[in-house]
């Protein structure tokens, strides 16, 4: 496993701050499904579990079968029919059941076993014809076989399930519902094989404030299960196996940041404005309702991006319009006055809802440039205006703004605005008011959207640019891959030219413009970012403090020079240390890490 020389393992700072803890490890791929051999006196037994399986599985999707049914929109009538498939899948003895039974008998095994032998049967046949439609029906298979694994191994498939509070969660990958999991557990620090610092784990890792390691080669073998390690998620290391005296060092480590960041506080509600009086919004990312009190501890003026998406995760049926109204009505409550900007839902990519198989996503090569976001939005049509009325009809209780993912130019947006307008036509007949001037934007996140700025920009209310996607596909870097984490750079050339051209098209439209990627919660940027003339910076809330008092201390006439100065160089290892130099001249290195990253 370890030894002395290599106790130190270094990934990708995903979340800030220090955690001592014992480690508990959870590998999916190991864990998932127990073999057991049965003695022919099991086998009935065995048999019967299976069959009580299918039963509960196929109540299960009768369920989902009616909710889409109720729900009686464009598109449910193509749901419908895919659950009845799934069901006639479930109950297909000559491929499914048939093998399973035999198994069971033949070889002796548990039920669990028995049919992930034959799932995997199935799908290796599937994966050896090349046409897209069989290519579908392996994430069908896959769809109805967890399920049915699901019922028969009960709670035991939740193999974050027992993890104890206080823990170090090692894992090869986290999906979001997992990061939220964990943070209900209150584990201490989490460390992953996988990922990237923009990967929506680590951003609610963040926001949950649990300190993260990603990208770490193999740590799921290299760290010992039960053993004490070291997280700090600022540098993006793992120290396994401390001595007291390193203990004892890290814990003092522990003890000075919090009293920095306790004098931070202390100017949490003074607004970002410069020494020369220009202001700069600041607002919070959130991603459920529970962080909104953390939100304006940390001084938010409001909610710049509300991830809408996270209402359909780690659950197994669609939220319908009340459970959207509601929710949206709840946040715009207790912002008491203060504004909210909704993004329509954002799924798709490494956002997969557990339902996805009946959205029809399918297996993606490269879920990135797939079937997410807008395009979903705009291809279930039903799903989307649901969420739509239900966000209207909460936009008459509060200050909102609706904020649409993924726009890549005018087309795209028109078309999500028309189904927004049928959305309000609807509602003004049927009497339910909402807000008919609320603010309707768009992130910018695709080059395709920054370079038609200016386009898409008469066409809305406000812009927010989204630098996590920006990046990826600027920069063609895949925002999950821990392998090509090195190569995200917020500050390359063409990201800043890009900020700077989007800043320029809104503002001569006569719209604000802000951002509300990662980028904007680095307080190593913050003065650039003012200079490029940002109106609005989103982020997570725990660097809001740290953001407000750079902005505070700096002058808009030296934040234009020190953005008009990056914006003549020409590498990004240039700018980098430049912007390094002289930040580094004006502020404390505490500040500059207080929020934990670095610049790439
Ligand atoms: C972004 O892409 O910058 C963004 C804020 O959206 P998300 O991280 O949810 O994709
Ligand atoms: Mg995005």
């Amino acid at each position: 496993m370890i030894d002395g020389r290599d106790r130190w393992l270094i990934g990708i700072g995903a979340s800030p701050g220090i955690a001592i803890g014992r480690a508990h490890v959870v590998d999916r791929r190991r864990v998932k499904v127990p073999k057991r051999h049965i003695v022919e006196a099991e086998v009935q037994d065995e048999l019967d579990r299976l069959d009580a399986a299918v039963a509960s599985t196929d109540e299960e999707l009768d369920r989902i079968k009616r909710k889409f049914h109720d729900r009686d929109q464009n598109g449910g009538e193509d749901h419908h029919q895919i659950i009845e498939a799934h069901q006639m899948m479930l109950h297909d003895e000559h491929h499914l059941l048939g093998p399973t039974r035999r198994r069971i008998r033949d070889e002796k095994v548990n039920a669990e076993w028995a049919l992930r032998r034959t799932v995997e049967e199935i799908k290796s046949v599937f994966d050896a014809i090349e046409e897209d439609y069989f290519r579908e029906r392996r994430s069908d298979v896959d769809f109805v076989g967890d399920r049915l694994l699901h019922n028969l191994l009960g709670e035991h498939v939740d193999v974050l399930g027992s993890t104890p509070p206080g823990a170090v969660v090692v894992a090869h990958d986290l999906s979001p519902a997992d990061t939220a999991h964990l943070h209900r557990s209150q584990v201490a620090a989490f460390v992953t094989d996988a990922g990237g610092k923009t990967s929506h784990s680590a951003i609610l890792a963040r926001a949950f404030e649990i300190p993260a390691v990603v990208g770490i080669e193999h740590a799921t073998e290299r760290i010992v299960p039960g053993g004490l390690v070291i997280v700090d998620g600022g540098r993006g290391e793992v120290l396994v196996n401390p001595t007291p005296g390193e203990v004892e060092e890290y814990r003092s480590r522990i003890r000075r940041h919090r009293a920095f960041v306790g004098e931070l506080l202390g100017n949490r509600d003074l607004p970002a404005e410069t020494s020369d009086g220009a202001r700069v919004h600041i607002y919070a990312n959130v991603e459920i309702t529970d962080e909104i009190p953390s939100a304006l501890d940390h001084g938010a003026e409001g909610i710049g991006l509300y991830r809408t998406e996270f209402l359909y995760l780690d659950r197994a049926d669609l939220p319908r319009e009340e459970e959207h109204y509601m929710h949206a009505r709840g946040v715009l409550r207790r912002l008491a006055g203060l504004p909210a900007t909704f993004r329509t839902f954002d799924l798709g990519g490494d956002k997969v809802a557990r339902f996805s198989p009946s959205l029809h996503i399918g297996h993606e090569a490269n879920p990135a440039l797939g079937l997410r976001s807008i395009r979903l939005c705009l291809k279930e049509r039903g799903l989307f205006k649901t969420q739509l009325r239900g966000l209207l009809r909460a936009t008459a209780y509060g200050k909102a703004r609706i904020m649409f993912p993924m726009i890549s130019g005018v087309g795209e947006l028109r078309a999500a605005k028309a189904i927004l307008d049928e959305a309000k036509d609807e509602l003004r007949r049927e009497g339910l008011p909402f807000d008919e001037q609320v603010p309707v934007g768009i992130m910018v996140e695709m080059p395709s959207a920054a370079l038609t700025a200016d386009l898409l920009a008469r066409e809305c209310d406000f812009l927010s640019i989204g630098t996590n996607d920006l990046i990826q596909y600027a920069l063609a870097i895949d925002r999950v891959n821990e392998h090509v984490g090195y190569l995200y750079h917020p500050l390359h050339p063409a990201m800043l030219r890009m900020v700077r051209y989007v800043v320029d098209a809104g503002h001569a439209a006569g719209i604000k413009v802000g951002m509300c990627g990662e980028m904007a919660g680095e307080p190593l940027f913050a003065v650039v970012l003012c200079g490029l003339g940002l109106d609005e910076l989103s982020m997570n809330s725990t660097s809001i403090p740290v953001v407000k008092s750079v902005i505070r201390a700096s002058s808009q006439v030296e934040a234009q020079r020190l953005a008009s100065d990056v914006l003549g160089i020409a590498t990004v290892e240039e700018v980098e240390a430049f912007v390094q130099r002289e930040m580094g001249t004006r502020f404390s290195d505490d500040l500059l890490r207080a929020a934990g990253e670095s610049a790439g």
